[in-house]
């Protein structure tokens, strides 16, 4: 610890980045703290000696003192540099997602976007910019003809409801050719199960409310891109935009991305299990032990299971190299009728029936609540790092009581 130039030598892994990358951070003496302190001061002294004094009109990077904490803040920066460093390019955090995703069409400002599906919420902010300045929604897979320079192609993978993945070499190689920007909306497949700087991403967005937060305690949005330009305007914006994230959840961030790996990893395999299983019982299968008689109940609530573990086996080829650390925590169900979906989530236990996703505990939606836009015989499930084999009785048990209701 505290030896800087150890970490430039050795290419440390995720999981040890995750604990150690904001290190030279750290609190100084007298202070030795090793949990990082809660800073909630607004203001900050200027350096005491004169010639260290940079106006803020000529800081052109994250000032290396803080001024301000509408600019920069103590524990924001910590938690950006830990990101920056799991994410693969410079990070800058916001107040919420959305708050993120509005600086990024405020950054881009384009005429036109291509996006279809995916979290209805960027459609608010999409038409936020619409009013502002007349910019208009083109479908994901427009003609590359409708698409000009400095327009957008906004890829949400894994997509939300379904967890399915859309293929980021196709959208990035239709970004190229008529000279768009590829912005992609991670939050689904978090640090450690894929990296769209990989295949052609521009700009990286995530609600760190979910995975980066995990604890289901705080709101948070990131934007990480290796575009210097972008970078430094993006910090300007921020400035005026005022979208800061607030100390505690700053402090909340560091905390959770030590674990981000371990929680990422442990629910994204909970969540491939469970797809497997459920997939099985949908088609009759018997991957594993006891599903014969699982699957008979099963089958009379779940029509089908929708993950990128099981799209085709085409698609498969592509998202075994963008997913290569798993499918995600996230899947969805079609039961067999609007009123099993709608009572499902009474009968679980270890599910909450809550909106949002990415914490350690498991969650279930019946997504009609709160997007009207999706089938209502759609459930969502966000899961936890619970023991999966429990998560699998809970589901069974849930769908015995539905069928001595009489389904
Ligand atoms: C939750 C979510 C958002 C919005 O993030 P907030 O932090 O709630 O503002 C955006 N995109 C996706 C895919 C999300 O799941």
């Amino acid at each position: 610890m505290g030896d800087s130039s150890s970490s430039d030598a050795i290419p440390y892994h995720p999981s040890t980045l995750a604990i150690h990358a904001d290190d030279d951070l750290a609190t100084s003496a007298p202070a030795t703290d090793i949990a990082p302190p809660l800073h909630t001061s607004t203001t900050f002294s200027y350096p005491g000696d004169p010639a260290h004094l940079v106006p803020a009109a000529d800081l052109t990077s994250a000032a290396t003192y803080h001024i301000y904490s509408r600019h920069t803040a103590p524990t924001s920066t910590r938690l950006e540099l830990l990101l920056a460093t799991l994410i693969h390019a410079p990070t800058l955090t916001y107040s919420s997602g959305l708050s993120a995703l509005f600086a990024a069409y405020t950054l881009l400002n384009p005429k036109r976007v291509a996006i279809t599906g995916g979290y209805h919420g960027a459609y608010g902010v999409l038409g936020l910019h619409t009013r502002l300045s007349g910019l208009q929604v083109l479908p994901l897979d427009c003609a590359e003809s409708e698409l000009r320079p400095g327009d957008v192609i906004h890829v949400e993978t894994p997509v939300n409801p379904s967890g399915e993945a859309r293929n980021l070499a196709h959208y990035s190689a239709k970004a190229k050719t008529v000279g768009a920007v590829l912005l992609v909306d991670a939050t689904f497949g978090p640090p450690g199960l894929q990296d769209p700087f990989d295949f052609g991403a521009d700009i990286v967005m995530h609600s760190g409310t979910k995975y980066l937060g995990g604890h289901s305690d705080m709101l948070c949005g990131v934007l990480a891109t290796r575009n210097q330009d972008y970078y430094a305007q993006l910090l300007k914006d921020r400035l005026f935009l005022g979208s800061v994230m607030g100390s505690l959840e700053g402090w909340l961030g560091v905390r959770s991305i030590r674990t981000l790996e371990l929680r990422v990893a442990a629910a994204s395999q909970n969540a491939e299990k469970l797809v497997l299983w459920l997939s099985g019982c949908v088609e009759g299968a018997t991957q594993y032990p006891c599903v014969e008689q699982m699957g008979a109940d099963v089958q009379k609530v779940v029509a089908s299971v929708s993950h990128a573990s099981v799209q085709s086996k085409d698609d498969l080829e592509w998202i075994r190299k963008q997913m290569p650390g798993g499918f995600g925590p996230v899947f969805a169900i079609m039961a067999r009728s609007e009123g099993l979906a709608r009572r499902l989530p009474s009968k679980l236990r270890l599910f909450g029936h809550a909106t949002s996703l990415g914490g350690v505990e498991s969650l279930v939606e019946w997504r009609a609540m709160s997007d009207a836009t999706v089938d209502r015989k759609l459930l969502r499930f966000s899961i936890g790092i619970e023991r999966w084999e429990d998560l699998r009785a809970d589901i069974w048990n849930a769908c015995k009581e539905l069928i001595l209701e009489g389904v």
